[in-house]
């Protein structure tokens, strides 16, 4: 018999391990004997090997685990056959902030903003792309900052969201939430996804890092902007900027939240997410206030674990822990986690599209045009459609590749010269943490999935 290249063991405290496996979702609670028995392959007795089997931890041979790996892949494609494409539209590189973090620094950020003509011509590719590709498509608002400002901005703004509104497309807008109350009533008029907006630390610091090129900072206008699109229900999903300056601040701002009532609620009308503050492609200012990804979840878990009204603004999700408790089942297993250029294309102002937000406005990252004419570079576009745990060497025997799915075109590319290569994340550091976190629930169910899962 062998052991799945997907089993993980944490060691929970001295008398108790988590025994679980990526692939399969199986989890298990496991004394020290157990684990010893589990660690050599060594079942004591028929039912323990019959159970050790049924929950994807062993196979017979290295062929059955690759035929179960085939199995799982099938539902992993049935389950993102029907995803969504998100196509992002960035009508201009210019923004009123001017944040020392943003992906933007080192490309072009004159205002320059769409012409009505490549706004139709948007449109007509954003049509034309769901119906050849029969595919349910959303378009996201992104920027620099979309929400400027200025008359001609506005009009042009309000002429996408009428055409969208039209087709009956649904539109996100990622934005800095300085201008938002403002276009609340032009953009209600299309179907709206969320808006996306980013707090960055509580006021003080947040005010200090975004705000206009006044220095009049810009944290009140944003909850304002927030609370009142949650008002005429537009769901609001808020990034919270993580490094070592914001996140001592983050119990003052979930208070500030909580007091307001935000974070009451429900989750279809009001999300977090944690956005690590990192160096992606160009250099950042000061490298000493940023956290690597594990250090980032550990602080975090620390924090929310002496602060509970944190866990409040976000429970992180550590790869399916807590999914995991909250519903029985781990997530069905990831193989590839860049939507660049399948389920994501992005376009800018001025024709060109782009794999995702990472690559776009860069030299060598063009996928194509859609105006003045729709031209798609298919040679372009084969190492991002093709690129997954699949097909990249490395991930192939990665014993956490279906939590990680590769990772990063962007950041493989910038740092090993191609597309098809690994980016990788600390996902066992980050399950480590879930566990811990999670620690209590989980010591407390005997075997936290019951049922057989292969
Ligand atoms: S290249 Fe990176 S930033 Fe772009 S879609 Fe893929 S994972 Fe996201
Ligand atoms: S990118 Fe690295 S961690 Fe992720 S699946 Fe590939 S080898 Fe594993």
């Amino acid at each position: 018999m062998v052991p799945s290249r997907y089993n993980q063991v944490t060691k929970i405290d001295d008398s108790n391990y988590a025994v679980y496996n990526v692939l399969s979702g199986a989890f298990d609670i496991a004394g020290p004997d157990d684990y010893e028995a589990f660690k050599v392959g060594s079942p004591r007795g028929d039912e323990e090997r019959e159970y050790w089997f049924s929950r994807g931890y062993f196979f017979d041979s290295r062929e059955d685990e690759e035929k179960y790996i085939d199995e799982r892949y099938q539902d992993y494609l049935v389950e993102t056959n029907g995803t969504e494409m998100q196509i992002l539209l960035v009508p201009g590189y210019a923004c009123n902030f001017n944040c020392s973090y943003c992906y933007q620094r080192g490309v072009d950020t004159d205002y320059k903003m769409m012409s009505e003509e490549a706004i139709r011509a948007f449109v007509t590719f954003v049509t034309g792309y769901a119906e050849r590709y029969d595919k349910q498509v959303y378009v996201t608002l992104f920027g620099g900052e979309p929400l400027l400002d200025g008359k001609t901005h506005r009009s042009r703004i309000e002429l996408l969201v009428n055409m969208l509104a039209e087709k009956e497309i649904p539109l996100a807008v990622v934005t800095n939430g300085y201008n938002l109350e403002s276009y609340l009533d032009i953009l209600e008029k299309a179907e709206i996804r969320e808006i996306h907006l980013t707090l960055d630390g509580d006021k003080p610091v947040h005010d200090e890092r975004r705000s206009p090129l006044d220095g009049s900072g810009s944290f009140d206008r944003i909850i304002d902007g927030m609370q009142a699109a949650l008002k005429k229900g537009i769901p609001v999903n808020i990034r919270i900027i993580i490094d070592r300056i914001t996140m001592p601040t983050l119990p003052s701002l979930a208070d500030r939240l909580d007091t307001s009532g935000l974070l009451d609620q429900p989750v279809n009308l009001l999300k977090s997410s944690l956005g690590r503050n990192y160096e992606l492609i160009n250099e950042y200012p000061d490298q000493s206030i940023l956290y690597s990804m594990d250090e980032m979840y550990r602080d975090y878990t620390d924090l929310i674990i002496k602060h509970p009204v944190v866990a409040k603004l976000h429970t992180p999700a550590y790869f399916g822990i807590t999914n995991l408790v909250n519903s029985g089942e781990m997530y069905i297993p990831n193989f590839d986690s860049c939507p660049a250029g399948k389920s994501e294309l992005v376009c800018d102002f001025d024709g060109k599209i782009y794999g995702c937000t990472a690559s776009c406005g860069r030299d060598g990252y063009e996928l194509g045009t859609f105006y003045p004419a729709v031209k798609l570079d298919f040679d372009q576009i084969k190492p991002w459609r093709e690129r997954s745990i699949k097909t990249i060497g490395e991930c192939m025997d990665c014993s956490v590749g279906v939590l990680c799915g590769g990772g990063c075109g962007v950041i493989a590319n910038e740092q090993n010269g191609s597309v098809m290569s690994p980016n990788c994340k600390p996902v066992k550091a980050i399950l480590d943490q879930g566990i811990r976190y999670y620690s209590k629930q989980l010591l407390n169910a005997d075997s936290v999935l019951d049922e057989s899962i292969i």
